[in-house]
C-alpha cells in the first residue's frame, strides 16, 4: 500500500487538492484526484514538474493530459503486463479447476466402486462376484489419478511462480535506469516517498546528495558520446559501491546523480558524498581504441538533510541549490546545504 498518511493530513491534501482540481478542465474522478494527491502532498517530483510545465504555459489538465500522467507517473507496472499476467493467472486458475473437478468426477467413482466392492466382499452375499485383482486395478486407478492431479498442481506452482517473477522483473524494470542499472526518476521518486515516512522514526534522519559530473559536454565532445556513456556507467558503479544497503543511488537521466541516504545525518552525508567526489576524482577511464587513459573526470556535489515538515521539493532544491553552489565555486567539490 502506497498511501500511508494519516487522516488529517489527507483531509489537508484534500483541501489543497481541491480548488486545484476545480481549475482543470478534467471531472472530478479518481484518476484525476490521484493525481493532484500526488501534486500536493509533494512526494512526487516527476509529476510535479510534469504538472508544472503545464500550469506555465497556461494549459488546463485535459482529460487525456490527466490520464497521461496518471500513467506515466502513478500507474506503477506497465498495463501490458498486468493484463499478460492477469490473462496467465486466469488460464492457470481454469486449469486448476479443472484438474480439481476432474480428480472430484474420478473419486466419486472410486468411492461409488469402493461400495460396490463392500458390497460385493460382503461373505453373507451369495452373489459376490468382485475379484481382488479387480479392486486392486481400481486402487491403481485412484492413485494414477491423484498422481496426475499432483503434477498439474505442481505445473501450475510453477506457472503461478514465473508470473509472480515476471511482475517483480517488470516493477524493477519500469524503475531502472536503462543504462546503468541505477534507481531511475520514479523509482527515486517512490524510494523517497517511503523514505520519508519512515525519516520520522530514524535516529539521524534522512539526507540527500545530488551530483553531476563536471564539464560532461567537453567529454562527449572530446571523446564521444559512446566514451561518454562509459564514463556515465563508471560514475554509476562508484555510486553503486560506495553506499549501503539501505541508500538508493539514483540516475535522472544526462549526467545527473542522486544518492537518498536514510537514516544518515548531514555530517554523514558529506562524508558518503566526499569519498564518492574522491574515487571519481582518482578513477582512471581507458579508451577502448587505444587504451589511453583519460583522467580528470570529476563530479560536483551537494547535500541536504531532511527537516521537519518541509515539502519534498524544498527539501531536494536545497540540496540542487548546494549542487549548484559546487558548480559556481570552481567544480570537484562538495556543498552541504543551508538548512
Ligand atoms: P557542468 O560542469 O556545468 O555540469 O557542465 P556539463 O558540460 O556537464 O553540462 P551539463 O551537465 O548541462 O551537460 C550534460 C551533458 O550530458 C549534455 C548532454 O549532451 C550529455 N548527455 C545527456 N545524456 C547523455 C547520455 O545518456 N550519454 C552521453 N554520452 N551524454 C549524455
Ligand atoms: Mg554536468
Amino acid at each position: 500500500m502506497k498511501y500511508r498518511d494519516s487522516v488529517e493530513k489527507s483531509a489537508e491534501y484534500l483541501r489543497l487538492a481541491l480548488p486545484l482540481m476545480a481549475k482543470q478542465s478534467t471531472a472530478l474522478h479518481p484518476v484525476s484526484y490521484a493525481v493532484w494527491y500526488e501534486y500536493v502532498s509533494g512526494g512526487n517530483l516527476a509529476l510535479r514538474a510534469s504538472i508544472d510545465k503545464y500550469l506555465q504555459s497556461g494549459a488546463v489538465l485535459d482529460e487525456q493530459t490527466t490520464d497521461d500522467i496518471f500513467q506515466k507517473h502513478i500507474a506503477e507496472i506497465n498495463e501490458l503486463v498486468a493484463q499478460r499476467v492477469s490473462e496467465g493467472l486466469q488460464k492457470v486458475m481454469a486449469d486448476m479447476s479443472s484438474s480439481a473437478t476432474q480428480a472430484g468426477d474420478q473419486a466419486d467413482q472410486f468411492g461409488g466402486a469402493l461400495e460396490k466392492c463392500c458390497v460385493d466382499l460382503d461373505p453373507l452375499n451369495p452373489g459376490a462376484t468382485m475379484s481382488a485383482d479387480a479392486i486392486l486395478g481400481l486402487t491403481r486407478n485412484m492413485i494414477g489419478s491423484i498422481g496426475s492431479l499432483k503434477g498439474r498442481l505442481d505445473e501450475s506452482r510453477r506457472e503461478i511462480e514465473q508470473l509472480r517473477q515476471d511482475v517483480v522483473k517488470a516493477r524493477e524494470e519500469a524503475l531502472a535506469d536503462g543504462l546503468t542499472g541505477l534507481t531511475n526518476r520514479r523509482g527515486f521518486d517512490l524510494a523517497m516517498a517511503a523514505c520519508l515516512i519512515e525519516s520520522d522514526t530514524s535516529e539521524y534522519g534522512l539526507s540527500v546528495l545530488v551530483s553531476d559530473i563536471d564539464h560532461f559536454k567537453q567529454v562527449n565532445d572530446t571523446y564521444g558520446h559512446l566514451f561518454g556513456d562509459k564514463v556515465i556507467k563508471a560514475v554509476a558503479q562508484i555510486l553503486k559501491d560506495n553506499v549501503k544497503g539501505k541508500d538508493t543511488a539514483v540516475r535522472f537521466g544526462g549526467d545527473e546523480f542522486a544518492v537518498l541516504l536514510p537514516d544518515t545525518s548531514i555530517e554523514g552525508a558529506r562524508q558518503v558524498a566526499e569519498k564518492i567526489r574522491k574515487k571519481v576524482e582518482g578513477y582512471c577511464i581507458k579508451r577502448t581504441i587505444d587504451n589511453e587513459a583519460v583522467a580528470n573526470i570529476t563530479v560536483s556535489m551537494g547535500v541536504s538533510s531532511y527537516k521537519a515538515g518541509e515539502s519534498v521539493t524544498d527539501f531536494f532544491s536545497r540540496a540542487d541549490a548546494a549542487l549548484y553552489a559546487s558548480k559556481t565555486e570552481g567544480r570537484n567539490r562538495v556543498t552541504v546545504a543551508r538548512t
